[in-house]
């Protein structure tokens, strides 16, 4: 199986340079032409699109996939499985999968959770929509990214899944936030509130394994200046992502809603290219009012 992998950033390159340690014969091809890497480049679009059985996207938006999807279809590839693990809204995946189904090609949305450690160590979570037969077609290749594929429905639904999952996550990033913030002022250790509250209702991942106090608990991005990690600005697209879906369907997304603001407030308050934990020292700083 010969595999071609679009978009290799930050993400990307990681999970492709996995697949080819596994053995898989695999082609990248990105429009930044400095990338140093160990698997084959290709600078030519369409010399890229011939000969690969499977192909990946991990780009930005869904500008971008919308945007190298219309010229794959238009160069009539087909009979291939085309996956996209890039986080993009549900409206482009629907129209992709509609676009590629009319050149009889098949279309997987597969975004990922984990973040840049994930997809150098390949423990990715992997949520997947779509032909439920092509899933199982590449689903080793999943279990060679990631630790978990996990097939959601159809077309979009691993979309669905990754902005529900990341509007908890930064819902409750901002609460593990706002209690550290109560417990500085009224003189409660930090290393206590976590002993407590890692081990009782209080507990989940944004704290027990990516807490954004300095110190406390296992290393994570507030003990490195708040260096990503999973930014800011990322957080802030997934949880826009999360509302736009939210109004299309006129669901009552209260907490959602507000921790988008809450994103949107911390770019003007430093936040960007921050990691998204940076929201503990920007609450710190502020007064109630
Ligand atoms: P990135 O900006 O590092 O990489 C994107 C790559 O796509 C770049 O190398 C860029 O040159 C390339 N690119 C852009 N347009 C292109 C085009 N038309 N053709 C070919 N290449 C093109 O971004 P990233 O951090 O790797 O994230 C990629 C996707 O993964 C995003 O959708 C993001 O939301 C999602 N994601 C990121 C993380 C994370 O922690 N970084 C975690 C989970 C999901």
């Amino acid at each position: 199986m010969k595999i071609g992998f679009i978009g290799l950033g930050n993400m990307g390159l990681p999970m492709a340079e996995n697949l080819q340690k596994a053995g898989y014969e695999v082609t990248g091809f990105d429009i930044n032409k400095n990338i140093n890497t160990v698997i084959k480049i290709s600078n030519s679009f369409e010399n890229f699109l011939i000969d690969n059985d499977v192909l990946f996207t991990m780009l930005p938006s869904g500008k971008e996939v919308s945007a190298v999807y219309k010229e794959i279809v238009e160069k009539s590839i087909s009979s291939r499985i085309m996956i996209d693990c890039s986080t993009i809204d549900i409206k482009s995946t629907h129209s992709i999968a509609e676009l590629a189904k009319k050149h009889r090609l098949q279309t997987l949305d597969a975004p990922v959770s984990g973040g840049v450690v994930g997809a150098k160590d390949g423990t990715l979570t992997f949520m997947v929509g779509g032909d439920q037969k092509a899933f199982e077609k590449v689903k080793p290749l999943f279990e060679i990214m990631g630790k978990k594929a996990i097939y959601c429905g159809k077309s979009g639904s691993g979309q669905a899944a990754k902005m529900c999952n990341n509007m908890i996550l930064g819902i409750s990033m901002i609460g593990v936030s706002e209690a550290f913030t109560l417990a500085e002022k009224i003189g409660l250790d930090f290393e206590k509130l976590f002993e407590v509250s890692s081990n009782s209702s209080g507990s989940c991942w944004a704290l027990n394994t990516y807490s954004p106090a300095p110190g406390i608990g296992p290393k994570t991005p507030a003990d490195n200046n708040y260096e990503p990690g999973f930014s800011s600005d990322l957080m802030l697209k997934d949880l826009s992502l999360a509302q736009n879906a939210a109004e299309q369907t006129n669901s009552h997304t209260p907490l959602g809603l507000h921790a988008m603001q809450i994103y949107e407030e911390l770019m003007k308050e430093g936040g960007q290219g921050k990691d998204f934990s940076y929201v503990l020292p920007v609450f710190s700083k502020k007064s109630r009012n």
